[in-house]
């Protein structure tokens, strides 16, 4: 009875020992993966469609944040990918939006030109792109500065912000697609002077050839009963085709649409990115040692997709579909090349989307299409009349004015006199939910919830002079096809799913914020948060 007793004592304490070294040993990978465009709804509106290996394995042997949202206003790709990697907002990591008005060289800049660097893989000019204008450090920085540069880091998209930013500064590769007629995987001498062997090769293999042919729905049509009818009004479709409805022969339809880029407007696009992500994997040795490497996978098809069709289409339901297949087959090859159990990987998305207005007011419910040219008209005209000059608006963007400070001081203008009676002027225009000042926001006073977002997003030094929000279901666009950048909770309601090493089981109904992830993941990787941080620990999502 003793011996038996000493046996199981023995057993019990060998295995507290293997779950102690477990908690403490770090995960091998991490893989940051970033659905564009997706809607929280996705999960549950096509949960009974999805396989078993895929969202369901993230989503039932994982953690869920089924209250997460974005913090800050404009809800855009650039300052999406940013924010959930820095784990801050705008108004600290400066990524303000893709583009956005450069007032002290007054000119459209974009959130990763950088025209210091040279491309790889590509003659294209238009490639040069690095993460330079991203004054904060990614999550991932944080992993390469405490393994002392040991730790790597990788990130891939089909968009050069979506596998830049994510990477952060001291990478050692990002890599993008670039369509047109080359059908490629480019990067650029930010990162080194030339693209590793693997890559040539890869590129070589010419990986995107074989994703030029006929999108068909995955399962039989009638059986896509979470989506509206195929054949609507609220879709734009393809240039040579007369109708956005299925099939679509892409390789007949590419010679009017860009050529490799209309793979990007088709799952295939997300079907390239994970071919290559998976190249990665095996080619750079990620997770094999005992260093933590950081993976950043960005799946952008969703957003081509919904901005050309929109959220209630049978496109973006196929999408859903398929990139369930995609996430299993990308967890598969993580169990078989780093081993189950010892990697981790978080899902998000950098914003979600709008049901296409009209479709909304077909159904009775409040949605608008509101005028940009005529609003800026307007305000022009009040302008000259009040203060008897045409030259006081610098810039419009992402819903900002930029006022132009050069004519305001040579004419003797009060500025705080201006943008309180341009803000009064602009509040009482249709479709206005709200307008803030420059100084209001600095204030960082307001109370309630969208002008803490509008606060959030607005850099002091960067942005503009005035700020306005639309009301819901109010855009700038045309008459088909989804989009997104409002601070509405649709734009900032997304899925939060982790899994993996280190993570709970379970699920929350709590509000979680973007700025959240990184230091849940820095704190997973036992590694000091990143340096702009601004975001909370979610204590619940970590194992015990
Ligand atoms: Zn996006």
């Amino acid at each position: 009875m003793k011996l038996f007793i000493l046996f199981y004592s023995l057993i019990a304490l060998a295995t507290s020992a293997l779950a102690q070294q477990q908690k403490e040993s770090k995960p091998k990978l991490v893989i940051g993966i970033v659905v564009d465009q997706m809607r929280y709804d996705y999960l549950s509106r096509f949960y009974n469609k999805f396989e078993n290996e895929g969202f369901k394995r993230l989503i039932n042997d994982g953690f869920e944040c089924k209250n997460h949202h974005f913090n800050y206003m404009p809800t855009y790709t650039g300052p999406g990918h940013a924010s959930i990697f820095t784990g801050t907002t705008p108004n600290n990591h400066g990524i303000i939006g893709n583009n956005w008005f450069d007032k002290f060289n007054n000119k459209m800049i974009y959130c990763a030109s950088d025209e210091t660097v040279e491309t790889l893989g590509t003659q294209s000019p238009k490639e040069k792109m690095s993460p330079h204008r991203m004054l904060t450090m990614s999550f991932a920085d944080a992993n390469r500065l405490h393994t002392q540069f040991k730790g790597k880091t990788i990130g891939v998209s089909l968009k050069d912000r979506g596998a830049i930013l994510p990477a952060g500064h001291s990478a050692n590769r990002a890599y993008w697609f670039r369509g047109k007629e080359e059908g490629q995987w480019v990067s650029t001498t930010y990162y080194g002077p030339s693209l590793p062997n693997w890559v040539i090769n890869f590129n070589k293999k010419k990986p995107a050839e074989k994703y030029l042919k006929t999108w068909n729905t995955l399962k039989p049509i009638k059986t896509y009963t979470e989506s509206g009818a195929d054949l609507n009004t609220y879709e734009r479709g393809f240039k040579g085709k007369n109708t956005a409805t299925f099939p679509y022969d892409l390789k007949k339809l590419s010679v009017e649409n860009s050529g490799f880029d209309i793979i990007k407007e088709s799952p295939y696009g997300n079907q390239l990115v994970t071919d290559f992500a998976l190249a990665a994997l095996k080619n750079e040795s990620l997770g094999k040692d005992e260093h933590t490497d950081v993976l950043t996978i960005s799946y952008s098809s969703t957003d081509y997709i919904g901005h050309n069709f929109g959220v209630n289409s049978v496109e973006i339901e196929d999408t859903y579909l398929r990139l369930d297949l995609e996430l299993a087959k990308l967890l598969k090859a993580l169990d078989k090349e780093v081993g189950k159990g010892e990697y981790t990987v978080f899902l998000t998305a950098d914003h979600g989307a709008v049901h296409v207005p009209q479709f909304l007011k077909d159904h009775k419910i409040p949605a608008y299409y509101f005028d940009q040219s005529t609003f800026e008209n307007s305000i022009n005209t009040f302008i000259k009349k009040e203060f008897l000059t045409d030259s006081l608006i610098s810039n419009f963007s992402n819903n900002q004015l930029f006022l132009n400070h050069q004519t305001m001081k040579a004419n003797k203008l009060s500025v705080s006199k201006i943008t309180k009676k341009i803000q009064y002027f602009i509040s009482q225009q249709p479709r206005i939910q709200y307008v803030f000042t420059r100084s209001n926001l600095l204030q960082r006073s307001n109370s309630n919830v969208i002008g803490k977002l509008v606060e959030n997003g607005f850099h002091q030094r960067l942005s503009g002079d005035l700020a306005y929000v639309l009301s819901p279901s109010t855009i700038v666009y045309p008459k088909t096809g989804s989009t997104h950048g409002s601070p509405q909770v649709y734009d900032t309601h997304i899925p939060l799913l982790f899994y993996g090493k280190g993570i709970q089981k379970g699920y929350t109904y709590k509000k979680t914020k973007v700025v959240d992830i990184a230091p849940t993941v820095s704190v997973i990787l036992k590694i000091a948060a990143p340096n702009g941080c601004t975001g909370n620990i979610l204590e619940e999502v970590i194992l015990k």
